[in-house]
Protein backbone atom coordinates (compact mmCIF):
# COMPACT_ATOMS: atom_id res chain seq x y z
CA UNK A 1 0.00 0.00 0.00
CA UNK A 2 2.61 2.20 0.70
CA UNK A 3 4.32 1.92 -2.56
CA UNK A 4 1.03 1.78 -4.20
CA UNK A 5 0.69 5.64 -2.56
CA UNK A 6 4.16 6.60 -3.34
CA UNK A 7 3.48 5.85 -6.98
CA UNK A 8 -0.39 6.61 -7.60
CA UNK A 9 -2.02 3.54 -8.63
CA UNK A 10 -5.94 3.19 -8.09
CA UNK A 11 -6.12 -0.52 -7.68
CA UNK A 12 -4.66 -3.81 -6.96
CA UNK A 13 -6.59 -6.85 -7.26
CA UNK A 14 -5.60 -10.54 -5.93
CA UNK A 15 -7.18 -13.71 -7.12
CA UNK A 16 -7.87 -17.00 -6.72
CA UNK A 17 -9.05 -20.37 -7.96
CA UNK A 18 -8.05 -23.26 -5.99
CA UNK A 19 -10.12 -25.50 -8.64
CA UNK A 20 -7.86 -24.62 -11.61
CA UNK A 21 -4.81 -24.05 -9.47
CA UNK A 22 -5.15 -20.05 -10.75
CA UNK A 23 -3.31 -17.17 -8.73
CA UNK A 24 -2.97 -14.33 -10.02
CA UNK A 25 -2.59 -9.74 -9.52
CA UNK A 26 -4.26 -7.34 -11.79
CA UNK A 27 -2.82 -3.43 -11.20
CA UNK A 28 -4.88 -0.61 -12.40
CA UNK A 29 -2.13 2.23 -12.01
CA UNK A 30 -3.83 5.12 -13.84
CA UNK A 31 -7.09 5.33 -15.50
CA UNK A 32 -7.04 9.36 -16.49
CA UNK A 33 -6.47 8.70 -19.93
CA UNK A 34 -8.84 5.73 -20.44
CA UNK A 35 -9.38 2.16 -19.12
CA UNK A 36 -6.19 0.73 -17.99
CA UNK A 37 -4.90 -1.73 -20.73
CA UNK A 38 -2.04 -3.82 -20.39
CA UNK A 39 -1.12 -7.62 -21.12
CA UNK A 40 -0.97 -10.64 -18.94
CA UNK A 41 1.98 -12.29 -18.38
CA UNK A 42 2.73 -15.96 -16.87
CA UNK A 43 5.43 -16.39 -15.10
CA UNK A 44 6.25 -17.91 -11.99
CA UNK A 45 8.21 -15.82 -9.98
CA UNK A 46 10.26 -17.41 -6.91
CA UNK A 47 8.29 -15.62 -4.35
CA UNK A 48 5.22 -13.56 -4.12
CA UNK A 49 6.72 -10.09 -3.65
CA UNK A 50 8.48 -10.54 -6.76
CA UNK A 51 5.31 -11.03 -8.60
CA UNK A 52 3.67 -8.52 -7.04
CA UNK A 53 6.44 -5.70 -7.73
CA UNK A 54 6.76 -7.10 -11.40
CA UNK A 55 3.33 -6.72 -11.79
CA UNK A 56 3.44 -2.97 -10.18
CA UNK A 57 6.30 -1.76 -11.95
CA UNK A 58 4.83 -3.46 -15.13
CA UNK A 59 1.13 -1.20 -14.95
CA UNK A 60 2.92 1.94 -14.43
CA UNK A 61 5.03 1.57 -17.37
CA UNK A 62 2.10 1.04 -19.50
CA UNK A 63 0.20 4.46 -18.12
CA UNK A 64 3.65 5.99 -20.05
CA UNK A 65 3.57 4.09 -22.30
CA UNK A 66 0.19 4.54 -24.04
CA UNK A 67 0.03 8.40 -22.49
CA UNK A 68 3.39 9.23 -24.64
CA UNK A 69 1.83 7.41 -27.49
CA UNK A 70 -1.23 9.90 -27.18
CA UNK A 71 -3.66 6.42 -26.56
CA UNK A 72 -6.88 6.78 -25.04
CA UNK A 73 -5.51 4.25 -22.54
CA UNK A 74 -4.61 4.05 -18.92
CA UNK A 75 -1.69 1.49 -17.59
CA UNK A 76 -2.61 -1.62 -16.19
CA UNK A 77 -0.81 -5.25 -16.24
CA UNK A 78 -1.62 -8.86 -14.69
CA UNK A 79 0.03 -11.53 -13.79
CA UNK A 80 -0.67 -14.80 -13.46
CA UNK A 81 1.57 -16.61 -11.10
CA UNK A 82 2.43 -19.96 -12.48
CA UNK A 83 4.62 -21.47 -15.23
CA UNK A 84 3.49 -21.33 -18.36
CA UNK A 85 4.78 -24.56 -20.01
CA UNK A 86 3.19 -26.77 -17.00
CA UNK A 87 0.31 -25.08 -15.64
CA UNK A 88 -1.62 -23.02 -18.08
CA UNK A 89 -4.98 -24.62 -19.74
CA UNK A 90 -8.56 -23.38 -20.64
CA UNK A 91 -10.29 -23.59 -17.34
CA UNK A 92 -7.30 -21.44 -15.80
CA UNK A 93 -7.67 -18.76 -18.72
CA UNK A 94 -11.15 -18.43 -18.47
CA UNK A 95 -11.09 -18.38 -14.82
CA UNK A 96 -8.90 -15.19 -14.95
CA UNK A 97 -11.15 -13.68 -17.75
CA UNK A 98 -14.00 -14.31 -15.29
CA UNK A 99 -11.74 -11.64 -13.17
CA UNK A 100 -11.05 -9.44 -15.45
CA UNK A 101 -14.77 -9.01 -16.06
CA UNK A 102 -16.15 -8.25 -12.50
CA UNK A 103 -13.70 -5.21 -13.31
CA UNK A 104 -16.37 -4.10 -15.94
CA UNK A 105 -13.99 -2.85 -18.40
CA UNK A 106 -11.50 -0.90 -15.81
CA UNK A 107 -9.10 -3.18 -17.10
CA UNK A 108 -8.44 -4.51 -20.47
CA UNK A 109 -6.19 -7.75 -20.84
CA UNK A 110 -3.60 -8.55 -23.72
CA UNK A 111 -1.30 -10.97 -24.69
CA UNK A 112 2.28 -10.70 -22.62
CA UNK A 113 5.21 -12.90 -22.02
CA UNK A 114 3.92 -16.58 -21.84
CA UNK A 115 0.99 -16.01 -23.77
CA UNK A 116 -0.18 -16.30 -27.38
CA UNK A 117 -2.99 -15.08 -28.99
CA UNK A 118 -4.42 -18.57 -29.22
CA UNK A 119 -4.69 -18.29 -25.47
CA UNK A 120 -6.68 -14.86 -25.21
CA UNK A 121 -9.32 -16.72 -27.31
CA UNK A 122 -9.98 -18.17 -24.03
CA UNK A 123 -10.24 -15.31 -21.86
CA UNK A 124 -12.69 -13.92 -24.63
CA UNK A 125 -15.26 -16.49 -23.77
CA UNK A 126 -15.13 -15.06 -20.38
CA UNK A 127 -14.87 -11.59 -21.04
CA UNK A 128 -14.98 -8.61 -23.82
CA UNK A 129 -11.92 -6.98 -22.56
CA UNK A 130 -9.74 -7.90 -24.05
CA UNK A 131 -7.64 -7.23 -27.28
CA UNK A 132 -5.10 -8.40 -29.47
CA UNK A 133 -6.86 -11.29 -30.48
CA UNK A 134 -6.36 -13.00 -33.26
CA UNK A 135 -6.79 -11.12 -36.84
CA UNK A 136 -9.60 -14.26 -38.01
CA UNK A 137 -11.49 -13.26 -34.95
CA UNK A 138 -11.19 -9.40 -36.11
CA UNK A 139 -8.77 -8.56 -34.17
CA UNK A 140 -4.91 -7.21 -34.40
CA UNK A 141 -2.94 -10.00 -34.32
CA UNK A 142 0.27 -10.20 -33.67
CA UNK A 143 1.65 -7.49 -31.82
CA UNK A 144 5.21 -7.43 -32.09
CA UNK A 145 5.21 -6.70 -35.88
CA UNK A 146 4.07 -3.05 -34.66
CA UNK A 147 6.80 -3.09 -31.97
CA UNK A 148 9.84 -3.90 -34.71
CA UNK A 149 8.53 -1.09 -36.84
CA UNK A 150 8.38 1.40 -33.56
CA UNK A 151 11.76 0.26 -32.65
CA UNK A 152 13.49 0.42 -35.80
CA UNK A 153 11.86 4.04 -36.40
CA UNK A 154 12.49 4.89 -32.89
CA UNK A 155 16.58 3.92 -33.47
CA UNK A 156 16.67 6.02 -36.63
CA UNK A 157 15.54 9.28 -34.57
CA UNK A 158 18.31 8.39 -31.91
CA UNK A 159 21.13 8.01 -35.13
CA UNK A 160 19.65 12.24 -36.06
CA UNK A 161 20.27 13.04 -32.22
CA UNK A 162 23.67 11.30 -32.70
CA UNK A 163 24.57 11.69 -36.02
CA UNK A 164 22.76 14.24 -37.75
CA UNK A 165 21.32 12.02 -40.08
CA UNK A 166 18.61 8.97 -39.64
CA UNK A 167 20.33 6.68 -41.85
CA UNK A 168 21.30 3.25 -40.63
CA UNK A 169 23.20 2.25 -43.78
CA UNK A 170 26.47 0.39 -42.86
CA UNK A 171 25.69 1.12 -38.62
CA UNK A 172 26.32 -1.77 -36.76
CA UNK A 173 23.44 -3.10 -34.60
CA UNK A 174 24.73 -5.48 -31.53
CA UNK A 175 21.08 -6.61 -30.49
CA UNK A 176 20.41 -8.74 -27.31
CA UNK A 177 17.20 -11.17 -28.20
CA UNK A 178 16.13 -12.50 -31.25
CA UNK A 179 12.57 -13.38 -30.43
CA UNK A 180 9.44 -11.61 -31.90
CA UNK A 181 10.98 -8.27 -31.32
CA UNK A 182 14.26 -8.49 -32.61
CA UNK A 183 13.26 -10.31 -35.33
CA UNK A 184 10.83 -7.77 -36.54
CA UNK A 185 13.30 -5.15 -35.97
CA UNK A 186 16.33 -6.87 -37.70
CA UNK A 187 13.93 -6.96 -40.88
CA UNK A 188 13.89 -3.17 -40.95
CA UNK A 189 17.15 -2.89 -40.51
CA UNK A 190 18.72 -5.31 -43.30
CA UNK A 191 16.33 -3.73 -45.86
CA UNK A 192 18.47 -0.17 -44.65
CA UNK A 193 21.74 -2.36 -45.32
CA UNK A 194 22.87 -2.18 -41.29
CA UNK A 195 25.61 -4.66 -39.66
CA UNK A 196 23.58 -7.09 -37.52
CA UNK A 197 25.68 -8.76 -34.07
CA UNK A 198 22.60 -10.90 -32.18
CA UNK A 199 23.02 -12.72 -28.88
CA UNK A 200 20.24 -15.04 -28.06
CA UNK A 201 20.28 -18.22 -25.61
CA UNK A 202 17.92 -20.04 -27.83
CA UNK A 203 19.48 -21.95 -30.44
CA UNK A 204 16.14 -21.76 -32.85
CA UNK A 205 16.11 -18.03 -32.30
CA UNK A 206 20.06 -17.84 -33.19
CA UNK A 207 19.71 -20.24 -36.51
CA UNK A 208 16.74 -17.48 -37.57
CA UNK A 209 18.99 -14.95 -36.92
CA UNK A 210 21.84 -16.59 -38.90
CA UNK A 211 19.78 -16.69 -41.63
CA UNK A 212 18.87 -13.60 -42.10
CA UNK A 213 22.97 -12.94 -42.08
CA UNK A 214 23.80 -11.59 -38.65
CA UNK A 215 26.76 -12.52 -37.03
CA UNK A 216 26.58 -14.44 -33.91
CA UNK A 217 28.12 -13.75 -30.49
CA UNK A 218 27.57 -15.33 -26.79
CA UNK A 219 24.94 -13.75 -24.79
CA UNK A 220 27.81 -12.47 -22.22
CA UNK A 221 29.91 -11.19 -24.67
CA UNK A 222 27.09 -8.78 -26.57
CA UNK A 223 27.93 -5.85 -23.72
CA UNK A 224 31.51 -5.76 -24.81
CA UNK A 225 31.01 -5.78 -28.72
CA UNK A 226 31.85 -2.47 -30.14
CA UNK A 227 28.62 -1.12 -32.15
CA UNK A 228 26.95 1.68 -32.97
CA UNK A 229 23.63 0.56 -31.39
CA UNK A 230 23.24 -1.54 -28.57
CA UNK A 231 19.32 -2.89 -29.05
CA UNK A 232 17.98 -5.02 -25.96
CA UNK A 233 15.21 -6.95 -27.23
CA UNK A 234 15.12 -9.31 -24.65
CA UNK A 235 13.62 -9.20 -21.05
CA UNK A 236 14.08 -6.49 -18.48
CA UNK A 237 16.59 -5.61 -16.42
CA UNK A 238 19.76 -5.29 -19.11
CA UNK A 239 20.76 -1.64 -18.50
CA UNK A 240 22.21 -2.05 -14.79
CA UNK A 241 25.83 -0.89 -12.91
CA UNK A 242 27.47 -4.13 -14.36
CA UNK A 243 26.69 -3.48 -17.91
CA UNK A 244 26.61 -0.18 -18.41
CA UNK A 245 30.27 0.68 -18.01
CA UNK A 246 30.92 -2.26 -20.58
CA UNK A 247 28.62 -1.01 -23.24
CA UNK A 248 30.63 0.35 -26.40
CA UNK A 249 28.10 2.16 -28.14
CA UNK A 250 26.34 5.85 -29.01
CA UNK A 251 22.62 4.88 -28.67
CA UNK A 252 20.64 2.07 -26.57
CA UNK A 253 17.17 1.65 -27.97
CA UNK A 254 15.77 -1.31 -28.17
CA UNK A 255 12.06 -2.81 -27.20
CA UNK A 256 12.42 -4.49 -24.48
CA UNK A 257 10.28 -3.75 -21.01
CA UNK A 258 11.83 -2.17 -18.13
CA UNK A 259 15.34 -2.08 -19.61
CA UNK A 260 16.85 0.44 -16.65
CA UNK A 261 17.46 -1.74 -13.32
CA UNK A 262 16.69 1.62 -11.93
CA UNK A 263 16.16 4.92 -12.71
CA UNK A 264 20.21 5.42 -11.58
CA UNK A 265 20.79 3.56 -14.37
CA UNK A 266 18.99 6.33 -16.67
CA UNK A 267 20.85 8.84 -14.95
CA UNK A 268 24.91 6.70 -15.47
CA UNK A 269 23.73 5.74 -19.29
CA UNK A 270 23.49 9.86 -19.76
CA UNK A 271 26.68 10.57 -17.87
CA UNK A 272 28.35 8.40 -20.10
CA UNK A 273 27.08 10.54 -23.08
CA UNK A 274 25.35 7.33 -24.89
CA UNK A 275 21.74 8.11 -25.72
CA UNK A 276 19.17 6.28 -24.74
CA UNK A 277 16.11 6.20 -25.94
CA UNK A 278 13.30 5.41 -23.28
CA UNK A 279 11.66 1.92 -23.84
CA UNK A 280 8.19 2.88 -22.76
CA UNK A 281 8.60 5.63 -25.93
CA UNK A 282 10.19 3.44 -28.49
CA UNK A 283 8.22 0.05 -27.49
CA UNK A 284 5.06 1.31 -27.95
CA UNK A 285 4.20 0.05 -31.09
CA UNK A 286 2.70 -3.23 -29.51
CA UNK A 287 0.38 -1.46 -27.91
CA UNK A 288 -0.41 1.17 -30.32
CA UNK A 289 -2.19 -1.81 -32.62
CA UNK A 290 -3.79 -3.60 -29.83
CA UNK A 291 -5.68 -0.34 -29.39
CA UNK A 292 -6.92 -0.05 -32.53
CA UNK A 293 -8.96 -3.29 -32.05
CA UNK A 294 -11.25 -1.78 -29.34
CA UNK A 295 -14.85 0.23 -30.66
CA UNK A 296 -14.74 -0.79 -34.20
CA UNK A 297 -13.25 -2.56 -36.43
CA UNK A 298 -9.36 -3.21 -36.13
CA UNK A 299 -7.75 -0.36 -39.10
CA UNK A 300 -3.81 -1.66 -39.66
CA UNK A 301 -3.82 1.69 -41.83
CA UNK A 302 -4.20 4.06 -39.04
CA UNK A 303 -2.36 1.58 -36.15
CA UNK A 304 0.49 2.14 -38.88
CA UNK A 305 0.49 6.05 -38.86
CA UNK A 306 0.35 6.57 -35.18
CA UNK A 307 3.37 4.03 -34.83
CA UNK A 308 4.91 5.78 -37.17
CA UNK A 309 4.70 9.15 -34.22
CA UNK A 310 7.48 7.06 -32.50
CA UNK A 311 9.95 8.73 -34.44
CA UNK A 312 8.76 12.05 -33.69
CA UNK A 313 8.27 11.27 -29.98
CA UNK A 314 11.65 9.80 -30.07
CA UNK A 315 13.74 13.00 -31.64
CA UNK A 316 11.61 15.41 -29.11
CA UNK A 317 12.67 13.29 -25.83
CA UNK A 318 15.94 13.66 -27.36
CA UNK A 319 16.03 17.44 -28.24
CA UNK A 320 14.82 17.85 -24.28
CA UNK A 321 17.47 15.75 -22.68
CA UNK A 322 20.51 17.60 -25.07
CA UNK A 323 18.44 21.57 -24.04
CA UNK A 324 17.95 20.36 -20.32
CA UNK A 325 21.27 18.14 -19.75
CA UNK A 326 18.89 16.25 -18.76
CA UNK A 327 18.35 12.15 -18.76
CA UNK A 328 16.12 10.89 -21.59
CA UNK A 329 13.95 8.60 -19.36
CA UNK A 330 13.47 11.73 -17.42
CA UNK A 331 12.56 13.59 -20.78
CA UNK A 332 10.28 11.27 -21.98
CA UNK A 333 8.31 11.24 -18.37
CA UNK A 334 8.01 14.50 -17.90
CA UNK A 335 5.92 14.62 -21.80
CA UNK A 336 3.60 11.76 -20.32
CA UNK A 337 3.13 13.32 -17.20
CA UNK A 338 2.28 17.00 -19.02
CA UNK A 339 -0.41 14.86 -20.85
CA UNK A 340 -1.59 13.23 -17.83
CA UNK A 341 -2.27 16.78 -15.61
CA UNK A 342 -3.18 18.06 -18.69
CA UNK A 343 -6.13 15.90 -19.07
CA UNK A 344 -6.59 15.33 -15.24
CA UNK A 345 -8.02 18.93 -15.65
CA UNK A 346 -10.92 17.83 -17.49
CA UNK A 347 -12.33 15.43 -14.98
CA UNK A 348 -13.53 18.69 -13.13
CA UNK A 349 -16.12 18.88 -15.88
CA UNK A 350 -19.09 17.17 -14.89
CA UNK A 351 -21.29 15.39 -17.33
P1 LIG B 1 10.27 -13.43 -27.18
O1 LIG B 1 10.10 -14.40 -26.07
O2 LIG B 1 9.71 -13.75 -28.53
O3 LIG B 1 11.83 -13.10 -27.40
C1 LIG B 1 12.74 -12.91 -26.37
C2 LIG B 1 14.06 -13.55 -26.82
O4 LIG B 1 15.08 -13.19 -25.88
C3 LIG B 1 14.02 -15.07 -26.87
O5 LIG B 1 14.50 -15.54 -28.12
C4 LIG B 1 14.95 -15.49 -25.73
O6 LIG B 1 15.63 -16.71 -25.98
C5 LIG B 1 15.91 -14.32 -25.67
N1 LIG B 1 16.61 -14.17 -24.41
C6 LIG B 1 16.17 -14.34 -23.14
N2 LIG B 1 17.15 -14.09 -22.25
C7 LIG B 1 18.24 -13.74 -22.97
C8 LIG B 1 19.57 -13.34 -22.63
N3 LIG B 1 19.97 -13.28 -21.36
N4 LIG B 1 20.43 -13.04 -23.62
C9 LIG B 1 20.04 -13.11 -24.91
N5 LIG B 1 18.79 -13.47 -25.30
C10 LIG B 1 17.91 -13.79 -24.34
O7 LIG B 1 9.65 -12.05 -26.63
P2 LIG B 1 9.29 -10.75 -27.49
O8 LIG B 1 7.81 -10.73 -27.72
O9 LIG B 1 10.22 -10.60 -28.63
O10 LIG B 1 9.57 -9.62 -26.39
C11 LIG B 1 10.90 -9.21 -26.12
C12 LIG B 1 10.86 -8.04 -25.15
O11 LIG B 1 10.10 -6.97 -25.71
C13 LIG B 1 10.22 -8.35 -23.79
O12 LIG B 1 10.87 -7.58 -22.81
C14 LIG B 1 8.78 -7.82 -23.96
O13 LIG B 1 8.19 -7.49 -22.71
C15 LIG B 1 9.06 -6.58 -24.80
N6 LIG B 1 7.94 -6.09 -25.57
C16 LIG B 1 7.30 -6.89 -26.46
C17 LIG B 1 6.24 -6.39 -27.23
C18 LIG B 1 5.57 -7.24 -28.26
O14 LIG B 1 4.83 -6.67 -29.09
N7 LIG B 1 5.79 -8.54 -28.29
C19 LIG B 1 5.83 -5.06 -27.07
C20 LIG B 1 6.51 -4.24 -26.15
C21 LIG B 1 7.57 -4.77 -25.42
Amino acid sequence: MEYMQRHGYEQFVACQEPSVGLRAFIAIHDTTLGPACGGVRIWPHPSEDDAIMDVLRLARAMTYKSALAGLPLGGGKALIWADSRKDKSEALLRAFGRFVDTLGGRYVTTEDVGMTPFDLEHIAQETEHVVGLPTSMGGSGDTSMMTGLGVYLGMKASAVAAWGSDSLEGRVVAMQGFGNVGANTARHLMGEGAQLIVADTYEPALDRAREIGATIVDPEAIYDTPCDVFSPCALGGALNGDTIPRLRCAIVAGGANNQLLADEDGDALHRRGILYAPDFAINAGGIINAAHEMGGAYRPERAREVTERIFETIERVMQISKGEDIPTYVAASRLAEHRLEAVRGLKAISR
